[in-house]
């Protein structure tokens, strides 16, 4: 089945949108169409052992401006995975309307087991392998899967060496000291957030009325429940890799985050209920957050989902047989390739603020994510009730449509 294969997956999401949009075969052809893909051996020592590890970097769509897509250190990293990711991040970047095409990189190694210097010697050997082939306006990559701010700090200073001169701009993600910016750390989760709130106001769901449950309590998932907790949501359950909790007067938040980095886990936290990780998806609640793996919401637990809406602030939490059945009950989903991006828009406007630099304040910063999560999802939500179609279908169709207008007017189609 396609769901077994990234990329095939991503080709048919593509092709689904493509039939509702009327798009061409020579325009899907396009579309798919990986622009190169490197892949280099790695030479590090880990373990006082010399070991070769392998590295990705593909780079899938530049009409609209550079390549633009995160690194992950994982052991099952490969090319299918990446060139999806590099498929989904172009999209990504079209439907928010950034300057920026798809990419994505992998090294295939297990992070866990690395120490500190190896970390910092697998990160900076992936940028002697690739520096040719980024640049701040050539191809930026930013942190994705254990990877992070100082993971991007010593890659920024190896393309700096390599090249000799400064380019922050090269990559996003940086701590604050290198040319990071600000609200870059939760603005996966704020974005969310925004796409959130204007759902729940088509549905009439003020906060006071509205029960979250999170599942993932990780960068994306902590700063969300942090976030909507604030502005009034109550929160009853949320999970991470250890088990999950329910509360369903609603969790205090702040003393939840205090909890998790005293023990490392959400499980005993006062006066809560233990709860599954799979209860987690389908217990009473309006609003669901996936954020932590893909594939949890199947064709096997689809049908008994209670919430209203689903923020997918994980990438590919719901196969492609469960969102038609949750289409078919009215479930609400705002995809992942709109509900994240708030991740990327910030790196947008970080490598702004690198190429002037000059640097703004955290409410400025935040008042232009708002305002574009805004028109991001007007878009999608508009074309989704023009086609009749899924939030998700509409997602591809509005970021095909901005890829394929600049293939055009470049002639090339
Ligand atoms: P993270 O590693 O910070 O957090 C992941 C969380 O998921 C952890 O709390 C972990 O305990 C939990 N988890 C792991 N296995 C679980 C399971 N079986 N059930 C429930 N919880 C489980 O990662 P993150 O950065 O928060 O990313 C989470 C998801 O969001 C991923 O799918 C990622 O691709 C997506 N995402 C993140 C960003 C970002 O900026 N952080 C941007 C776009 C997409």
């Amino acid at each position: 089945m396609t769901a077994d294969n990234p990329f095939q997956r991503a080709k048919a999401q593509l092709k689904k949108a493509g039939i509702k949009a009327g798009f061409s075969a020579k325009e899907l052809e396009v579309l798919a169409e990986v622009s190169a893909v490197h892949e280099k051996e790695l030479s590090v020592t880990v373990s006082g052992e010399k070991i070769k590890l392998m590295a990705f970097r593909v780079q899938h769509n530049d009409s609209r401006g550079p390549f633009k897509g995160g690194i992950r250190f994982h052991p099952e990293v490969n090319m299918d995975e990446v060139k999806a990711l590099a498929f989904w991040m172009s999209m990504k970047c079209a439907v928010v309307g950034i300057p920026f095409g798809g990419g994505k990189g992998g090294v295939e190694v297990d992070a866990k087991s690395l120490s500190e210097k190896e970390y910092e010697d697998v990160s900076r050997a992936y940028i002697r392998g690739m520096a040719e082939h980024i640049g701040p306006d050539r191809d930026i990559p930013a942190p994705d899967v254990y990877t992070n701010p100082q993971v991007m700090a010593w890659m920024l200073d190896e393309y700096e060496k390599i090249k000799k001169r400064k380019a922050p701009g090269v990559i996003t993600g940086k701590p604050l000291a290198l040319g990071g910016s600000k609200a870059r750390d939760y603005a996966t989760a704020q974005g969310g957030v925004f796409a959130l709130k204007q759902a729940a106001d088509l549905l009439d769901l003020p906060p006071f009325k509205t029960r979250v449950a999170v599942q993932g309590f990780g960068n994306a998932g902590m700063h969300a429940a942090r976030i909507l907790s604030g502005i009034g949501y109550k929160i009853v359950a949320v999970s991470d890799s250890k088990g999950g909790i329910y509360d369903e007067h609603g969790l205090d938040i702040k003393k939840l985050i205090d909890h998790k980095k005293a023990t490392g886990k959400v499980l005993g936290f006062e006066h809560t209920k233990d709860i599954s990780n799979e209860d987690v998806l389908e217990l009473e609640s309006e609003v669901l957050i996936p954020a932590a793996l893909g594939g949890v919401i199947t064709p096997q637990n689809a049908g008994r989902i209670k919430a209203k809406i689903i923020v997918e602030l994980a990438n590919g939490p719901i196969t492609p047989e469960a969102d038609d059945i949750l289409y078919k009950n009215d479930v609400f989903v705002i995809p992942d390739i709109l509900a994240n991006a708030g991740g990327v828009a910030v790196s947008y406007f970080e490598w702004v603020q690198n190429n002037m630099g000059y640097y703004w304040e955290e409410d400025e910063v935040l008042e232009k994510l708002g305002q574009l999560m805004f028109k991001a999802f007007r878009a999608v939500y508009e074309t989704s009730k023009r086609l009749s179609i899924d939030m998700r279908t509409a997602a591809f169709v509005v970021g095909a449509r901005r890829i394929l207008e600049a293939e055009k007017l470049r002639g090339n189609i």
